[in-house]
């Protein structure tokens, strides 16, 4: 893991967090804002927070498709909830920026919006029992390509991976002190 290079999408969200579990887990993290900082990324993480907000920052100022560039180049993005919107191909019902990467649909706030957060434990296809942290989280309605489902809640897929290079978690790895999701996105770096 130490010396891998991870930029962490920093326009809006649970940054911080992520940037703090990479560096634990002995690789190196820093905040991307630029296409110059993306340069320096061998990974990237999109964080949570406000897909429309971190859409609408990404389009601005061109660092989506800078973004997408590297991505079809073959870098390796782990999206957590508002990240996982915006890597999806299609957001249901919605008309709003995305990077239109992975084969999954979601739904935003999908598990409604009265119950805004809620902890459960989930049976993580290669890495086991996690507790999994969803707020106002979105779930994944469908998979197709080469995009497979990891994990379930109550029939919802809440995180998914397309050819070892993009993953998708609709909770907040980043806010327990649990490495092993953060060592997975590594080791698919
Ligand atoms: N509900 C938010 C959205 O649609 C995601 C929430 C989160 O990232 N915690 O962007």
């Amino acid at each position: 893991m130490a010396g891998k290079k991870v930029g962490i999408l920093a326009m809006q969200g649970a940054f911080i967090e992520h940037q703090r579990l990479i560096e634990k887990c002995g690789a190196r993290a820093f905040q991307v804002r630029t296409a110059k900082e993306l340069q320096e990324a061998e990974g990237l993480i999109i964080p949570g927070g406000e897909s429309t907000t971190i859409g609408k920052l990404l389009f601005k100022y061109g660092l989506g498709e800078a973004i997408r560039q590297r991505a079809l180049g073959g870098m390796p993005i782990w999206g957590t909830c508002a990240g996982m919107i915006l890597l999806a191909r299609t957001i249901e019902g919605m008309n709003q920026y995305s990077l239109d990467l992975m084969d999954i649909a979601v739904v935003r706030n999908g598990f409604g919006r009265q119950v805004d957060s809620f902890e459960a434990w989930l049976d993580i296809d290669g890495v086991g029992r996690k507790l999994g942290v969803f707020i106002r989280a979105p779930y994944v309605d469908k998979v197709w390509g080469s995009a497979r489902e990891m994990a379930n809640l109550d029939g919802r897929i809440v995180m998914a991976e397309q050819d070892g290079q993009y993953l998708a978690t609709a909770f907040h790895p980043e806010l327990t002190d649990d490495l092993d999701i953060h060592q997975y996105f590594l080791s698919m770096i």
